[in-house]
């Protein structure tokens, strides 16, 4: 008989430098480099992929959120909600060390229309260093008074043991989002990692060959020092097209392939050494064989 699964996504949100990424480390057990942004197109960003057992969460980011403070209003409020309502819990991380500013108080009104929707978890954090604790959770909550509060210090693996165990039982019944073991499924897999180098590519070269390029997985090997070797194809349709992805001194192919592999360390939370190749592929968005090929997606432009 097989196995009942629990799955769901988790929102990590809060104003910067409050822990969010320390949060979202030590809840994945590993220790990773800062995921770089990736272009706010999607409601959602995928920040880390948790499994355990039969339960598995796949932490995001809201976009909205990130917005500096200014007079967007009602439409940040709209934005925040579309991309959060569908979320399974909201983890809300606040600094103990000092009382709430307004940027605080932005992130409550822009979470407090999910209110009974959606379980909010207001995880006051660095307790480590909060000479008064207390006082400072109590002004969060009061902020929104329906969050649970929680504290703790993102950097005590313990104390942070105790919001995974947590969320991990808030999930729903439901399949895997993700393969579990994702590096070995290789087709969601090699598709996955196309995209991300797809995307760390467009964002660097939006200006010069937009929707030119198309990415492919040529080969993915286990090797024996715990690296997980991928060969990645940059496909692009002219020669002139070539020279800029490849850049002076192979500059720019460098920094699109610095920038995946650190997203994609940090996603997987192991080792990557990614070898990036540029190829030309004459006319390929016009030949529908390239297109499926490459996987293309009406999505994609
Ligand atoms: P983010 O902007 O919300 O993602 O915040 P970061 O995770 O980048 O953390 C901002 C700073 O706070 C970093 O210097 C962290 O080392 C520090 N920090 C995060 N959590 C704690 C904590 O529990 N205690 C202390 N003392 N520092 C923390
Ligand atoms: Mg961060």
């Amino acid at each position: 008989m097989e196995k009942k699964t629990y799955s769901g996504f988790v929102a990590l949100v809060g104003k910067p430098n409050v822990g969010k990424s320390t949060l979202l480390n030590t809840l994945l057990g590993v220790k990773v480099a800062p995921i770089s942004p990736r272009p706010q197109t999607t409601r959602k960003r995928l920040r880390g992929i948790l499994t355990e057992g039969q339960r598995q969460i796949v932490f995001v980011d809201t976009p909205g959120l990130h917005k500096p403070m200014d007079a967007l209003g009602e439409f940040m409020d709209q934005e925040v909600y579309e991309a959060l309502s569908d979320v399974n819990a909201v983890v809300w991380v606040v600094d103990l060390r000092h009382p709430p500013t307004p940027e605080d108080e932005l992130v409550a009104r822009a979470l407090k229309p999910l209110v009974g929707k959606v379980p909010i978890l207001l995880v006051g954090n660095k307790l480590d260093e909060a000479k008064y604790p207390e006082e400072a959770l109590q002004a969060y909550h009061a902020l929104l008074p329906e969050a649970l509060p929680r504290k703790l210090s993102a950097l005590n693996p313990k104390q942070v043991a105790s919001l995974k165990a947590e969320l991990l039982a808030l999930l729903p019944e439901g399949p895997f989002l993700y393969p579990e073991d994702f590096a070995k499924s290789d087709q969601d897999f090699g598709e996955w990692v196309a995209e991300i180098v797809r995307e760390e590519a467009m964002k660097r070269l939006w200006h010069e060959v937009p929707y030119a390029i198309a990415t492919k997985v040529e080969e993915v090997a286990e090797r024996e020092n715990g690296l997980l070797y991928l060969k990645v194809v940059l496909y692009v349709e002219r020669p002139t097209q070539k020279a800029i992805v490849i850049g002076e001194g192979g500059r720019k192919v460098k920094e699109i392939g610095q920038a995946a592999r650190k997203q994609l360390e940090a996603l997987l939370g192991r080792r990557v050494y990614l070898d990036l190749e540029v190829q030309v592929y004459p006319d390929w968005r016009k030949d529908p064989e390239a297109l499926r090929e490459l996987g293309y997606r009406s999505s994609l432009g």
